[in-house]
């Protein structure tokens, strides 16, 4: 869930040194990409498909890199990849569309929503993680003083990189 994903991209901003803004983003497009496909426009029967691939990661991750550079590509790389582990406990195909994968149809929203409220400890779990995060951030600061959030490397791909 949004929650956990977004904690988990803080850890890995304030412990593994990635920049902010393309760690938080990467940290939850696989799910924008693969919700959206599934839910929003009924393109994919599953809400963990192409997002969810290590094709998905070397693709976004090489865009990324060619428009902004080594250093917000590695940022991107480890939020994507924190996200596909912080999965895990459900289904994940890595190797999609190489191997094939059983997609069992997706829960509907309200239905995930439901799954979730039933299990308290899932949702306490994401709330540690984020809150955990906010609390590392919030001791270090933002880094605004030494490297920022690393928004001058999400430019226009002019100048620095
Ligand atoms: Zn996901």
């Amino acid at each position: 869930m949004l929650i956990g994903h977004l904690g988990v991209s803080g850890l890995a901003h304030r412990y593994l040194k990635a920049d902010l803004v393309p760690v938080l983003i990467a940290g939850v497009i696989p799910d924008v990409v693969d919700k959206t496909l599934c839910y929003g426009l009924r393109l994919a029967p599953s809400g963990r498909m192409w997002g969810h691939t290590l094709l998905g990661l070397t693709l976004s991750t090489g865009v990324v890199w060619l428009l902004w550079g080594r250093r917000t590509a590695w940022s991107w790389a480890v939020g994507y990849l924190g996200h596909l582990v912080a999965d895990l406990g459900g289904q994940i195909p890595w190797f999609y569309p190489f191997v094939q994968y059983d997609f069992p149809p997706s829960r509907g929203f309200w239905e995930m929503l439901l799954h979730k409220l039933q299990h308290p400890a899932e949702i306490a779990l994401e709330l540690v993680l984020l809150v955990w995060a906010g609390l590392a951030i919030g001791n270090r600061g933002l880094g605004i003083s030494n490297r920022g959030l690393g928004i001058s490397h999400w430019g226009l791909g002019i100048g620095r990189r």
